[in-house]
Protein backbone atom coordinates (compact mmCIF):
# COMPACT_ATOMS: atom_id res chain seq x y z
CA UNK A 1 0.00 0.00 0.00
CA UNK A 2 1.34 3.57 -0.97
CA UNK A 3 1.47 6.18 1.79
CA UNK A 4 -2.48 7.64 2.54
CA UNK A 5 -3.28 11.11 3.91
CA UNK A 6 -6.59 10.60 6.00
CA UNK A 7 -8.99 13.41 7.70
CA UNK A 8 -9.06 12.88 11.41
CA UNK A 9 -13.00 12.05 12.21
CA UNK A 10 -12.26 14.47 15.53
CA UNK A 11 -10.05 17.10 14.74
CA UNK A 12 -11.15 17.25 11.46
CA UNK A 13 -6.98 17.90 10.10
CA UNK A 14 -5.19 15.42 7.84
CA UNK A 15 -2.82 12.83 9.00
CA UNK A 16 -0.59 10.29 6.94
CA UNK A 17 -0.87 6.35 7.06
CA UNK A 18 2.98 5.29 6.16
CA UNK A 19 3.02 1.60 4.13
CA UNK A 20 4.48 -0.06 7.10
CA UNK A 21 1.12 0.86 9.15
CA UNK A 22 -0.89 -0.38 6.43
CA UNK A 23 1.17 -3.44 6.77
CA UNK A 24 0.54 -3.87 10.75
CA UNK A 25 -3.24 -3.42 10.05
CA UNK A 26 -3.43 -5.82 7.43
CA UNK A 27 -1.18 -8.06 10.18
CA UNK A 28 -3.81 -7.80 12.99
CA UNK A 29 -6.91 -7.40 10.82
CA UNK A 30 -8.06 -4.42 11.17
CA UNK A 31 -9.19 -1.30 9.29
CA UNK A 32 -6.97 1.74 9.12
CA UNK A 33 -7.51 4.03 12.05
CA UNK A 34 -10.35 7.10 11.48
CA UNK A 35 -8.78 9.20 14.29
CA UNK A 36 -5.09 11.23 13.69
CA UNK A 37 -2.74 9.04 16.14
CA UNK A 38 -2.71 12.34 18.54
CA UNK A 39 -6.64 12.09 18.69
CA UNK A 40 -6.31 8.46 19.35
CA UNK A 41 -3.52 8.89 22.30
CA UNK A 42 -5.57 11.38 24.04
CA UNK A 43 -8.80 9.20 23.76
CA UNK A 44 -6.81 6.25 25.13
CA UNK A 45 -5.67 8.79 27.93
CA UNK A 46 -8.93 9.79 28.65
CA UNK A 47 -9.83 6.19 29.83
CA UNK A 48 -6.98 6.93 32.79
CA UNK A 49 -6.40 8.63 35.62
CA UNK A 50 -2.85 7.50 36.79
CA UNK A 51 -2.44 9.87 39.83
CA UNK A 52 -5.84 9.71 42.25
CA UNK A 53 -7.34 8.40 44.27
CA UNK A 54 -10.81 8.68 46.02
CA UNK A 55 -12.42 7.84 49.00
CA UNK A 56 -15.11 4.98 48.52
CA UNK A 57 -18.18 2.87 49.90
CA UNK A 58 -16.84 -0.73 49.40
CA UNK A 59 -20.18 -2.76 47.70
CA UNK A 60 -19.33 -5.82 49.88
CA UNK A 61 -18.12 -4.26 53.56
CA UNK A 62 -19.58 -1.04 53.32
CA UNK A 63 -16.11 0.40 54.69
CA UNK A 64 -14.40 3.22 53.10
CA UNK A 65 -12.04 2.04 50.64
CA UNK A 66 -9.19 4.07 48.17
CA UNK A 67 -10.56 3.90 44.71
CA UNK A 68 -9.09 5.01 41.45
CA UNK A 69 -12.53 6.10 40.40
CA UNK A 70 -14.51 8.91 41.77
CA UNK A 71 -17.56 8.55 44.17
CA UNK A 72 -19.96 9.55 41.11
CA UNK A 73 -19.34 6.65 38.86
CA UNK A 74 -22.15 4.78 38.42
CA UNK A 75 -20.55 1.54 38.49
CA UNK A 76 -20.43 -0.94 41.53
CA UNK A 77 -16.74 -1.00 43.12
CA UNK A 78 -15.59 -3.92 44.93
CA UNK A 79 -11.95 -3.93 47.06
CA UNK A 80 -9.49 -5.56 45.32
CA UNK A 81 -9.75 -8.93 47.63
CA UNK A 82 -13.46 -9.85 47.11
CA UNK A 83 -13.83 -8.61 43.52
CA UNK A 84 -10.20 -11.33 42.92
CA UNK A 85 -11.64 -13.78 44.91
CA UNK A 86 -14.69 -16.57 44.30
CA UNK A 87 -17.65 -15.01 45.93
CA UNK A 88 -19.16 -13.64 43.29
CA UNK A 89 -18.95 -14.30 39.50
CA UNK A 90 -18.58 -12.09 36.34
CA UNK A 91 -20.46 -14.83 33.83
CA UNK A 92 -23.59 -14.19 36.25
CA UNK A 93 -23.54 -10.77 34.19
CA UNK A 94 -23.66 -12.49 30.65
CA UNK A 95 -26.01 -11.60 28.15
CA UNK A 96 -27.27 -12.41 24.44
CA UNK A 97 -25.38 -9.90 22.33
CA UNK A 98 -28.84 -7.61 20.64
CA UNK A 99 -28.62 -7.36 17.20
CA UNK A 100 -31.30 -4.64 16.58
CA UNK A 101 -28.64 -1.99 18.85
CA UNK A 102 -25.25 -1.03 18.19
CA UNK A 103 -22.32 -3.10 20.17
CA UNK A 104 -21.09 0.07 21.52
CA UNK A 105 -24.21 0.95 23.23
CA UNK A 106 -24.41 -2.62 24.64
CA UNK A 107 -21.25 -2.82 25.89
CA UNK A 108 -21.36 0.50 27.79
CA UNK A 109 -24.61 -1.30 29.65
CA UNK A 110 -21.85 -4.25 30.42
CA UNK A 111 -19.08 -2.44 31.13
CA UNK A 112 -21.28 -0.20 34.27
CA UNK A 113 -22.91 -3.54 35.21
CA UNK A 114 -20.77 -5.42 35.90
CA UNK A 115 -18.64 -4.86 39.29
CA UNK A 116 -15.36 -3.08 38.79
CA UNK A 117 -12.11 -3.73 40.61
CA UNK A 118 -11.46 -0.65 42.99
CA UNK A 119 -8.06 0.11 41.91
CA UNK A 120 -5.84 -1.51 39.19
CA UNK A 121 -3.29 -3.45 41.84
CA UNK A 122 -1.27 -5.97 42.79
CA UNK A 123 1.10 -7.98 44.93
CA UNK A 124 1.06 -5.24 47.10
CA UNK A 125 3.19 -4.78 50.96
CA UNK A 126 2.41 -2.22 52.97
CA UNK A 127 1.57 -0.21 50.12
CA UNK A 128 -2.31 1.16 50.40
CA UNK A 129 -2.31 3.70 48.86
CA UNK A 130 -1.53 3.10 45.62
CA UNK A 131 -2.56 2.65 42.03
CA UNK A 132 -2.22 1.07 38.46
CA UNK A 133 1.01 -1.17 40.51
CA UNK A 134 2.43 -4.56 41.01
CA UNK A 135 4.97 -5.75 43.38
CA UNK A 136 5.11 -2.66 45.22
CA UNK A 137 6.85 -2.65 49.05
CA UNK A 138 6.49 -0.16 51.47
CA UNK A 139 5.06 2.39 49.09
CA UNK A 140 2.68 5.31 49.54
CA UNK A 141 0.87 7.70 47.00
CA UNK A 142 2.78 5.71 43.95
CA UNK A 143 1.24 4.96 40.63
CA UNK A 144 2.27 3.33 37.82
CA UNK A 145 4.32 1.68 39.35
CA UNK A 146 6.27 -1.68 39.01
CA UNK A 147 8.73 -3.47 41.38
CA UNK A 148 9.40 -0.62 43.70
CA UNK A 149 10.39 -0.54 47.32
CA UNK A 150 10.09 2.69 49.84
CA UNK A 151 8.94 4.97 47.49
CA UNK A 152 6.85 8.04 47.92
CA UNK A 153 5.02 10.98 45.70
CA UNK A 154 6.64 8.82 42.76
CA UNK A 155 4.81 7.97 38.87
CA UNK A 156 5.29 5.96 36.00
CA UNK A 157 8.64 4.56 37.42
CA UNK A 158 10.03 1.12 38.00
CA UNK A 159 12.57 -0.73 39.46
CA UNK A 160 13.02 1.73 42.28
CA UNK A 161 14.18 2.25 45.82
CA UNK A 162 14.06 4.84 48.36
CA UNK A 163 12.67 7.27 46.28
CA UNK A 164 10.75 10.74 46.57
CA UNK A 165 8.52 13.13 44.27
CA UNK A 166 9.76 11.39 40.77
CA UNK A 167 8.37 10.79 37.70
CA UNK A 168 9.44 8.73 34.87
CA UNK A 169 11.97 6.63 36.31
CA UNK A 170 13.96 3.50 35.74
CA UNK A 171 16.23 1.80 38.27
CA UNK A 172 17.21 4.53 40.41
CA UNK A 173 17.71 4.74 44.14
CA UNK A 174 17.56 7.62 46.24
CA UNK A 175 16.39 10.02 43.89
CA UNK A 176 14.24 13.17 44.23
CA UNK A 177 12.35 15.56 42.34
CA UNK A 178 14.08 13.71 38.75
CA UNK A 179 12.43 12.72 35.68
CA UNK A 180 13.65 10.77 32.85
CA UNK A 181 16.16 9.49 34.61
CA UNK A 182 17.63 5.71 34.65
CA UNK A 183 20.39 4.07 36.73
CA UNK A 184 21.41 6.60 38.88
CA UNK A 185 22.03 7.15 42.76
CA UNK A 186 21.45 10.20 45.00
CA UNK A 187 20.49 12.41 41.88
CA UNK A 188 18.31 15.55 43.01
CA UNK A 189 16.37 17.93 40.74
CA UNK A 190 17.73 16.04 37.93
CA UNK A 191 16.52 15.20 34.37
CA UNK A 192 16.88 13.15 31.34
CA UNK A 193 20.25 11.63 32.85
CA UNK A 194 21.74 8.71 33.30
CA UNK A 195 24.26 6.08 35.35
CA UNK A 196 24.99 9.27 37.15
CA UNK A 197 25.36 9.58 41.16
CA UNK A 198 25.39 12.36 43.49
CA UNK A 199 24.26 14.86 41.11
CA UNK A 200 22.11 18.18 41.80
CA UNK A 201 20.00 20.11 39.37
CA UNK A 202 21.61 18.50 36.09
CA UNK A 203 20.47 17.56 32.98
CA UNK A 204 21.22 14.94 29.86
CA UNK A 205 24.49 14.15 31.66
CA UNK A 206 25.96 10.31 31.57
CA UNK A 207 28.08 8.92 33.33
CA UNK A 208 28.82 11.79 36.09
CA UNK A 209 29.46 11.95 39.62
CA UNK A 210 28.97 15.05 42.00
CA UNK A 211 28.05 17.55 39.40
CA UNK A 212 25.75 20.47 40.15
CA UNK A 213 23.82 22.31 37.65
CA UNK A 214 25.05 20.88 34.96
CA UNK A 215 24.06 19.75 31.47
CA UNK A 216 25.20 17.92 28.43
CA UNK A 217 28.27 15.71 30.63
CA UNK A 218 30.09 12.96 29.78
CA UNK A 219 31.64 11.19 32.62
CA UNK A 220 32.50 13.81 34.76
CA UNK A 221 33.27 14.82 38.45
CA UNK A 222 32.82 17.84 40.50
CA UNK A 223 31.76 20.08 38.53
CA UNK A 224 29.37 22.92 38.88
CA UNK A 225 27.51 24.46 36.32
CA UNK A 226 29.75 22.65 33.76
CA UNK A 227 33.13 24.05 35.39
CA UNK A 228 35.69 21.54 36.87
CA UNK A 229 36.50 22.16 40.46
CA UNK A 230 38.84 20.11 42.61
CA UNK A 231 36.99 17.66 45.01
CA UNK A 232 38.11 20.21 48.08
CA UNK A 233 36.34 23.41 46.32
CA UNK A 234 33.26 21.49 44.78
CA UNK A 235 32.74 20.38 48.55
CA UNK A 236 33.20 24.07 50.16
CA UNK A 237 31.24 25.21 47.88
CA UNK A 238 27.74 23.40 48.03
CA UNK A 239 28.40 23.61 51.71
CA UNK A 240 28.16 27.44 50.51
CA UNK A 241 25.05 27.07 48.54
CA UNK A 242 23.46 26.07 51.98
CA UNK A 243 21.50 23.27 49.90
CA UNK A 244 19.45 21.99 53.02
CA UNK A 245 17.79 25.52 53.21
CA UNK A 246 14.71 26.41 51.17
CA UNK A 247 15.43 30.19 50.72
CA UNK A 248 18.95 28.78 49.37
CA UNK A 249 17.55 26.05 47.28
CA UNK A 250 14.62 27.91 45.75
CA UNK A 251 17.83 31.21 44.36
CA UNK A 252 19.99 28.23 42.95
CA UNK A 253 16.36 26.80 41.12
CA UNK A 254 15.82 30.36 38.75
CA UNK A 255 19.90 29.94 37.92
CA UNK A 256 19.60 26.61 37.31
CA UNK A 257 16.58 26.73 35.26
CA UNK A 258 18.80 30.27 33.36
CA UNK A 259 21.99 27.89 32.80
CA UNK A 260 20.23 24.86 31.47
CA UNK A 261 18.29 27.11 28.74
CA UNK A 262 21.98 28.18 27.73
CA UNK A 263 22.93 25.60 26.45
CA UNK A 264 21.52 23.22 23.53
CA UNK A 265 19.12 20.17 24.23
CA UNK A 266 19.31 17.22 21.95
CA UNK A 267 16.30 17.01 20.00
CA UNK A 268 15.22 13.86 21.50
CA UNK A 269 16.09 12.17 24.49
CA UNK A 270 17.02 8.52 23.54
CA UNK A 271 19.81 5.67 24.20
CA UNK A 272 21.02 2.56 23.27
CA UNK A 273 18.59 3.11 19.81
CA UNK A 274 18.42 1.83 16.45
CA UNK A 275 16.15 3.25 14.12
CA UNK A 276 13.90 5.28 15.93
CA UNK A 277 11.77 8.48 16.69
CA UNK A 278 9.99 10.53 19.24
CA UNK A 279 11.13 11.24 22.67
CA UNK A 280 12.48 9.58 25.57
CA UNK A 281 13.17 5.94 23.91
CA UNK A 282 15.69 3.84 25.37
CA UNK A 283 17.11 0.48 24.03
CA UNK A 284 14.28 0.60 21.19
CA UNK A 285 14.44 -0.87 17.61
CA UNK A 286 12.23 0.47 14.77
CA UNK A 287 10.04 2.86 17.85
CA UNK A 288 8.70 5.44 15.90
CA UNK A 289 6.27 8.35 16.99
CA UNK A 290 6.75 7.06 20.57
CA UNK A 291 7.07 8.42 24.09
CA UNK A 292 8.75 6.88 26.82
CA UNK A 293 9.29 3.30 25.55
CA UNK A 294 12.04 1.51 27.35
CA UNK A 295 12.64 -2.16 25.18
CA UNK A 296 10.73 -1.88 22.31
CA UNK A 297 10.88 -3.30 19.33
CA UNK A 298 8.50 -2.33 15.94
CA UNK A 299 6.52 0.05 18.07
CA UNK A 300 4.50 3.02 16.72
CA UNK A 301 2.28 5.47 17.95
CA UNK A 302 2.82 4.73 21.94
CA UNK A 303 3.20 5.97 25.42
CA UNK A 304 4.67 5.25 28.86
CA UNK A 305 5.52 1.44 27.65
CA UNK A 306 8.79 -0.66 29.50
CA UNK A 307 10.01 -3.88 29.91
CA UNK A 308 9.42 -5.64 26.50
CA UNK A 309 6.65 -4.80 23.58
CA UNK A 310 6.95 -5.87 20.20
CA UNK A 311 4.99 -5.03 17.39
CA UNK A 312 2.29 -2.97 18.76
CA UNK A 313 0.95 0.32 18.20
CA UNK A 314 -1.50 2.61 19.71
CA UNK A 315 -0.61 1.23 23.38
CA UNK A 316 -0.71 3.59 26.65
CA UNK A 317 1.01 2.55 29.70
CA UNK A 318 2.97 -0.76 31.07
CA UNK A 319 3.88 -3.57 28.43
CA UNK A 320 6.38 -6.19 30.02
CA UNK A 321 6.68 -8.82 27.86
CA UNK A 322 3.95 -7.90 24.96
CA UNK A 323 3.27 -8.38 21.80
CA UNK A 324 0.70 -7.42 18.92
CA UNK A 325 -1.35 -4.88 20.92
CA UNK A 326 -3.18 -2.16 19.21
CA UNK A 327 -5.50 0.29 20.58
CA UNK A 328 -5.09 -1.11 24.42
CA UNK A 329 -4.84 1.02 27.44
CA UNK A 330 -3.34 -0.37 30.79
CA UNK A 331 -2.33 -4.04 30.16
CA UNK A 332 0.78 -6.23 30.18
CA UNK A 333 2.92 -9.37 31.81
CA UNK A 334 3.00 -11.52 29.00
CA UNK A 335 -0.50 -10.28 26.95
CA UNK A 336 -0.33 -10.63 23.31
CA UNK A 337 -2.96 -9.72 20.16
CA UNK A 338 -4.95 -7.80 22.39
CA UNK A 339 -7.26 -4.76 20.66
CA UNK A 340 -9.45 -2.16 21.89
CA UNK A 341 -9.25 -2.86 25.49
CA UNK A 342 -8.97 -1.45 29.24
CA UNK A 343 -6.84 -2.14 32.18
CA UNK A 344 -6.88 -6.35 31.16
CA UNK A 345 -3.56 -7.95 32.93
CA UNK A 346 -1.67 -10.84 33.08
CA UNK A 347 -1.46 -13.18 30.71
CA UNK A 348 -4.38 -12.07 27.94
CA UNK A 349 -4.18 -13.45 24.66
CA UNK A 350 -6.66 -12.85 21.45
CA UNK A 351 -8.87 -10.26 23.36
CA UNK A 352 -11.16 -7.51 22.07
CA UNK A 353 -13.31 -5.01 23.51
CA UNK A 354 -12.69 -5.69 27.05
CA UNK A 355 -12.25 -4.00 30.30
CA UNK A 356 -10.28 -5.24 33.00
CA UNK A 357 -9.93 -8.89 32.20
CA UNK A 358 -7.06 -11.49 33.54
CA UNK A 359 -5.63 -14.46 32.29
CA UNK A 360 -8.16 -15.52 29.55
CA UNK A 361 -8.29 -16.20 25.61
CA UNK A 362 -10.53 -15.44 23.02
CA UNK A 363 -12.73 -13.08 24.58
CA UNK A 364 -14.94 -10.03 22.92
CA UNK A 365 -16.83 -7.45 24.79
CA UNK A 366 -16.33 -8.49 27.95
CA UNK A 367 -16.06 -7.21 31.60
CA UNK A 368 -14.06 -8.41 34.51
CA UNK A 369 -13.80 -12.18 33.52
CA UNK A 370 -11.02 -14.11 35.02
CA UNK A 371 -9.56 -17.52 33.30
CA UNK A 372 -11.92 -17.46 30.58
CA UNK A 373 -11.91 -18.77 26.93
CA UNK A 374 -14.57 -17.94 24.67
CA UNK A 375 -16.80 -15.52 25.47
CA UNK A 376 -18.83 -12.88 24.42
CA UNK A 377 -20.31 -10.21 26.38
CA UNK A 378 -19.48 -12.48 29.26
CA UNK A 379 -21.16 -15.29 28.01
CA UNK A 380 -19.66 -18.95 27.59
CA UNK A 381 -19.79 -20.09 24.10
CA UNK A 382 -18.05 -23.38 22.80
CA UNK A 383 -15.06 -22.39 20.29
CA UNK A 384 -17.09 -22.83 17.10
CA UNK A 385 -19.71 -21.15 18.14
CA UNK A 386 -17.39 -18.06 19.59
CA UNK A 387 -15.69 -17.34 16.04
CA UNK A 388 -19.28 -17.62 14.17
CA UNK A 389 -21.03 -15.53 16.59
CA UNK A 390 -17.79 -13.16 16.70
CA UNK A 391 -17.72 -12.69 12.79
CA UNK A 392 -21.12 -11.92 12.76
CA UNK A 393 -21.17 -9.31 15.11
CA UNK A 394 -17.89 -7.42 13.92
CA UNK A 395 -20.36 -7.46 10.61
CA UNK A 396 -22.84 -5.90 12.61
CA UNK A 397 -20.67 -3.10 13.77
CA UNK A 398 -19.83 -1.78 10.31
CA UNK A 399 -23.41 -2.19 9.19
CA UNK A 400 -25.07 -0.64 12.55
CA UNK A 401 -22.38 2.00 14.09
CA UNK A 402 -22.67 3.41 17.21
CA UNK A 403 -22.76 7.56 16.49
CA UNK A 404 -21.40 9.26 19.89
CA UNK A 405 -22.63 12.72 21.32
CA UNK A 406 -20.12 14.70 19.25
CA UNK A 407 -21.77 12.77 15.85
CA UNK A 408 -18.41 11.17 15.90
CA UNK A 409 -19.34 7.20 14.03
CA UNK A 410 -17.92 4.12 15.18
CA UNK A 411 -16.90 0.70 13.45
CA UNK A 412 -15.24 -2.02 14.49
CA UNK A 413 -11.11 -1.03 15.04
CA UNK A 414 -12.33 1.78 16.66
CA UNK A 415 -11.67 2.67 20.54
CA UNK A 416 -14.20 3.47 23.22
CA UNK A 417 -15.96 6.76 22.68
CA UNK A 418 -14.78 9.06 25.39
CA UNK A 419 -18.75 9.27 26.52
CA UNK A 420 -18.05 5.85 28.24
CA UNK A 421 -15.27 7.07 30.35
CA UNK A 422 -16.11 7.51 34.23
CA UNK A 423 -13.40 9.97 34.70
CA UNK A 424 -13.68 14.01 34.13
CA UNK A 425 -10.89 15.57 31.83
CA UNK A 426 -8.88 17.00 34.78
CA UNK A 427 -9.15 13.05 36.77
CA UNK A 428 -7.12 11.82 33.55
CA UNK A 429 -3.78 11.46 32.00
CA UNK A 430 -4.82 13.43 28.79
CA UNK A 431 -4.87 16.12 31.46
CA UNK A 432 -1.41 15.45 33.37
CA UNK A 433 0.23 15.81 29.74
CA UNK A 434 -2.49 18.18 28.29
CA UNK A 435 -3.51 20.33 31.12
CA UNK A 436 -6.60 22.16 30.35
CA UNK A 437 -8.65 24.99 32.41
CA UNK A 438 -12.09 24.21 33.07
CA UNK A 439 -13.67 26.63 30.30
CA UNK A 440 -10.71 25.31 27.63
CA UNK A 441 -11.91 21.29 28.47
CA UNK A 442 -16.00 22.33 28.38
CA UNK A 443 -15.41 23.97 25.24
CA UNK A 444 -13.60 21.13 23.20
CA UNK A 445 -16.29 18.65 24.71
CA UNK A 446 -15.08 17.26 27.76
CA UNK A 447 -16.61 16.22 31.38
CA UNK A 448 -14.92 18.79 33.94
CA UNK A 449 -15.62 17.67 37.77
CA UNK A 450 -14.65 20.13 40.61
CA UNK A 451 -12.20 18.24 42.83
CA UNK A 452 -13.51 17.56 46.32
CA UNK A 453 -13.35 19.95 49.11
CA UNK A 454 -13.05 18.34 52.16
CA UNK A 455 -11.85 20.56 54.41
CA UNK A 456 -8.99 19.37 56.77
CA UNK A 457 -7.88 21.94 59.83
CA UNK A 458 -4.60 22.80 58.88
CA UNK A 459 -2.01 23.08 62.10
CA UNK A 460 0.68 25.10 60.18
CA UNK A 461 0.49 27.11 56.99
CA UNK A 462 3.68 26.22 54.37
CA UNK A 463 5.57 29.40 54.55
CA UNK A 464 5.94 28.85 58.47
CA UNK A 465 8.02 25.62 58.21
CA UNK A 466 11.34 25.30 59.41
CA UNK A 467 13.88 27.30 57.02
CA UNK A 468 16.87 24.28 57.29
CA UNK A 469 16.28 20.35 57.26
CA UNK A 470 18.38 20.66 60.49
CA UNK A 471 15.82 22.30 62.49
CA UNK A 472 12.79 19.81 62.12
CA UNK A 473 11.85 18.25 64.74
CA UNK A 474 10.04 15.05 64.20
CA UNK A 475 7.09 16.73 65.81
CA UNK A 476 6.47 17.88 62.51
CA UNK A 477 4.76 14.56 61.23
CA UNK A 478 1.92 16.02 63.99
CA UNK A 479 1.04 18.93 62.10
CA UNK A 480 -1.24 19.48 59.01
CA UNK A 481 0.56 21.63 56.97
CA UNK A 482 -1.50 24.49 55.00
CA UNK A 483 0.32 23.96 50.72
CA UNK A 484 1.89 27.49 49.61
CA UNK A 485 0.47 27.08 46.62
CA UNK A 486 -3.27 25.54 46.15
CA UNK A 487 -3.87 25.96 49.90
CA UNK A 488 -4.89 22.25 50.22
CA UNK A 489 -4.07 20.57 53.64
CA UNK A 490 -0.77 17.92 53.26
CA UNK A 491 0.75 15.97 56.11
CA UNK A 492 4.58 14.32 55.98
CA UNK A 493 5.41 10.62 56.31
CA UNK A 494 8.02 9.66 58.87
CA UNK A 495 9.48 8.02 55.63
CA UNK A 496 9.46 11.00 53.80
CA UNK A 497 11.36 13.14 56.58
CA UNK A 498 13.96 10.40 56.88
CA UNK A 499 14.50 11.36 53.46
CA UNK A 500 14.61 14.90 53.51
CA UNK A 501 17.46 14.10 56.73
CA UNK A 502 19.68 11.85 54.55
CA UNK A 503 19.98 13.73 51.71
CA UNK A 504 19.55 17.22 53.01
CA UNK A 505 16.37 18.34 51.80
CA UNK A 506 14.08 21.48 52.90
CA UNK A 507 10.83 20.67 54.10
CA UNK A 508 8.33 20.79 50.50
CA UNK A 509 5.76 23.93 50.59
CA UNK A 510 3.62 22.62 48.70
CA UNK A 511 1.15 19.56 48.20
CA UNK A 512 2.52 16.48 46.21
CA UNK A 513 -0.23 17.32 43.89
CA UNK A 514 1.59 20.67 43.37
CA UNK A 515 4.68 19.15 43.33
CA UNK A 516 3.96 17.22 40.31
CA UNK A 517 2.55 19.91 38.36
CA UNK A 518 5.63 22.38 39.02
CA UNK A 519 8.24 19.02 38.30
CA UNK A 520 6.02 18.51 35.11
CA UNK A 521 5.98 22.13 33.58
CA UNK A 522 8.37 21.77 31.69
CA UNK A 523 8.63 17.93 30.15
CA UNK A 524 7.74 17.66 26.71
CA UNK A 525 4.57 16.40 25.96
CA UNK A 526 3.68 13.54 23.67
CA UNK A 527 3.43 15.14 20.49
CA UNK A 528 5.81 15.88 18.13
CA UNK A 529 7.25 18.66 15.78
CA UNK A 530 8.62 19.12 12.36
CA UNK A 531 11.74 21.21 13.00
CA UNK A 532 14.98 22.26 12.06
CA UNK A 533 18.42 22.25 14.15
CA UNK A 534 18.88 25.60 15.81
CA UNK A 535 22.72 25.85 15.05
CA UNK A 536 23.39 28.90 12.94
CA UNK A 537 26.69 27.84 12.13
CA UNK A 538 29.24 29.14 15.11
CA UNK A 539 26.51 29.45 17.66
CA UNK A 540 22.65 28.83 18.47
CA UNK A 541 19.84 30.67 16.32
CA UNK A 542 19.02 33.11 19.50
CA UNK A 543 22.83 34.02 19.75
CA UNK A 544 23.09 32.52 23.12
CA UNK A 545 25.18 29.92 23.24
CA UNK A 546 28.35 29.66 21.08
CA UNK A 547 29.97 26.55 19.62
CA UNK A 548 32.92 25.35 21.16
CA UNK A 549 33.71 23.77 18.17
CA UNK A 550 33.36 23.68 14.26
CA UNK A 551 30.74 21.16 12.91
CA UNK A 552 30.30 19.63 9.69
CA UNK A 553 28.11 22.51 8.08
CA UNK A 554 31.20 25.19 8.73
CA UNK A 555 29.66 28.35 9.67
CA UNK A 556 26.38 27.66 7.52
CA UNK A 557 23.27 26.98 9.04
CA UNK A 558 22.93 23.40 9.92
CA UNK A 559 20.23 22.24 7.50
CA UNK A 560 19.13 18.72 9.34
CA UNK A 561 15.66 18.55 10.13
CA UNK A 562 14.12 16.33 12.91
CA UNK A 563 10.83 15.16 14.57
CA UNK A 564 10.77 16.62 18.29
CA UNK A 565 8.88 17.27 20.80
CA UNK A 566 10.39 20.59 21.28
CA UNK A 567 7.59 23.09 20.37
CA UNK A 568 8.60 25.59 17.81
CA UNK A 569 7.32 28.24 20.74
CA UNK A 570 9.89 26.37 23.80
CA UNK A 571 12.87 28.59 24.67
CA UNK A 572 15.32 25.89 24.62
CA UNK A 573 18.19 25.72 22.08
CA UNK A 574 17.65 22.41 20.02
CA UNK A 575 20.15 21.06 18.18
CA UNK A 576 19.99 18.07 15.87
CA UNK A 577 21.73 14.89 16.70
CA UNK A 578 25.15 15.44 15.08
CA UNK A 579 25.12 19.24 16.07
CA UNK A 580 24.81 17.82 19.97
CA UNK A 581 27.32 15.45 19.96
CA UNK A 582 29.72 18.17 18.67
CA UNK A 583 28.96 20.38 22.08
CA UNK A 584 29.18 16.90 24.22
CA UNK A 585 32.21 17.41 26.99
ZN1 LIG B 1 -7.23 14.24 15.18
ZN1 LIG C 1 -1.07 22.08 46.68
ZN1 LIG D 1 22.43 20.46 13.41
ZN1 LIG E 1 25.93 22.63 14.05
Amino acid sequence: MNQETKTCQNCKTGFTIEPEDFAFYEKIKVLPPTWCPECRMIRRMLFENERQLFRHKDETTGKDIFSEFPPQVRAKIYNDEYWQSDAWDPIDYGRDYDFSRPFFEQFRELMYDVPWVSRSARNLVNSDYVHGASNLKDCYLCFNMGNCERCAYVSDANNMKDSVDCTTLDRDEFCYECTNTIDSYQARFSHRCEKCHDVWFSRDCVGCSNCFGCANLRSRQYYIFNRPYSREDYFATLEQFGLGSHQSLEEIKKQVRQFSLSLPHKFMSGTHNINVSGDIIASGKNVHESYNITDGENVRYSQSLAMGVKDSYDFTVWGQHSELMYEVLVSGDGCSNVKFTMDSWPANHDIEYSFKCMSSNNLFGCVGLRKKSYCIFNKQYSKEDYFALREKIIRHMNETPFTDTEGRVYRYGEFFPPEFSPFAYNETLANDFFPLTKEEAVNKGYVWRDPETREFQTTVDAQNLPDHIKDVGDDILKEVIKCASCAKAFRLISMELEFYRRMTLPLPRVCHNCRFIERTKYRNQPKFYSRTCQCAGTKSENGIYQNQTSHVHATDHCSNEFETSYAPDRKEIVYCEECYQSEIV
